[in-house]
């Protein structure tokens, strides 16, 4: 028996095509998948597509629609033996974390990928993208198990854990970047799978769809003004906050950012500090300015990206009120998104 796998169409631009009159990309029909990628008839695997009512460019995309997805997938899940999100690029890597978060315990691959060209144009990256993926999402190991248990992204021939990448360019075929954590499997002339330690293993898959959104990012910089944020310290509109740092988590020394801090954290609030840095891990107390920090409870985010730390802020937010567990929760590695040292 073949394979089943299910293809999610969300938007995008690789489910686009150029309208002659107006000249923008509108969504296509994506029961005409066939029409556009014929070579699918080809995979001995048999396919599925249920598609967004209305598919939404990526910047769209929102906890609704992460829970859409995400819901998706647990519904369908006995049914499959993997899943291919189709996403817009621009905020895949956030969707992916996001949902490492939400479905928890999985045994089966969910892999996003996309484009940076509609399918229908000659020289599209999404033909190889989708027809790789869908060759991922179908594949077995020896025992039967599927290949890939956890959300990745593929994108030119790369399988990166969901919740480890980011994008890093805007036009490039090659948009996505893994920085802390090596590539999942790559495809060459056969796709060649790492031997990664899957995510924590729970018993069963765990759809979790509580996530609370009231977070804030906040990235300093040299010459940065603390006056300029001051009602972002208000914990009764905000819950938690992800301070993107310099080099392995500093700040200016700058008595009114340090006391809005404290006072935040006194009020209830948890701050995450994360690195501005592509690459590399936060360590709070290594220099003199991030040592306070350290003192009044922020909580170092290691090497997470500022894509982790946020879904993560929102995840742990959702699963409780109390402070010491979302804390806790923030300082353990949940689904594969923080190298525990
Ligand atoms: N703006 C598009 C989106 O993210 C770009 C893409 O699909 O790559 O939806």
């Amino acid at each position: 028996m073949n394979p089943k796998v299910l293809i999610i169409y969300t938007g995008g631009t690789i489910g686009m095509v150029n309208d002659p009159i107006t000249g923008t990309l509108t969504a296509f029909n994506f029961d005409h998948l066939y029409q556009q990628i014929p070579e699918l008839n080809r995979l001995n695997v048999e396919l599925n597509t249920i598609s967004f009512e209305h598919p939404v460019d990526s910047s769209e995309m929102n906890l609704t629609y992460w829970k859409l997805i995400a819901t998706m997938v647990f519904d369908n899940y006995a049914k499959y033996d993997g899943f291919v999100i189709l996403h817009g690029s621009d905020t895949m890597a956030y969707t992916a974390t996001a949902l490492s978060f939400m479905l928890q315990g999985l045994e089966k691959p969910v892999i996003l990928t996309g484009s940076q060209l509609p399918i229908n144009e000659i020289r599209t990256d999404g033909r190889e993208n989708v027809l790789t993926s869908i060759e991922i999402a179908a594949a077995k190991k020896g025992n039967g198990e599927a290949r890939v248990q956890e959300v990745v992204i593929y994108f030119e021939n790369n399988l990166y854990r969901g919740n480890r990448t980011t994008k890093i360019s805007a036009n490039a075929f090659e948009a996505f970047a893994s920085p802390n954590f090596p590539p999942v499997a790559n495809a060459g002339i056969h796709i060649t799978y790492q031997d990664i330690q899957n995510t924590k293993k729970i018993n069963g898959l765990q759809l979790y769809t509580d996530l609370d959104n009231r977070v804030a990012l906040l990235k300093i910089f040299p010459g940065f003004n603390a006056n300029v944020y001051k009602s972002l310290f208000d914990f009764e509109n905000i819950k938690g906050i992800v301070l993107e740092t310099f080099g392995a988590g500093n700040a200016p020394t700058d008595k009114l950012f340090d006391d809005l801090i404290a006072d935040y954290i006194k009020q209830g609030g948890v701050v995450l500090n994360i690195t501005q840095c592509l690459s590399g891990s936060v360590e709070q107390g290594l220099y003199e300015t991030s040592s306070f920090f350290q003192k009044i409870g922020v909580i170092g985010g290691g090497d997470m990206t500022t894509e982790a730390a946020i879904c993560k802020l929102m995840f742990a937010l959702g699963s409780s009120t109390d402070k010491c567990e979302i804390e806790n929760i923030l300082k353990q590695s949940i689904a594969g998104e923080l190298s525990v040292v």
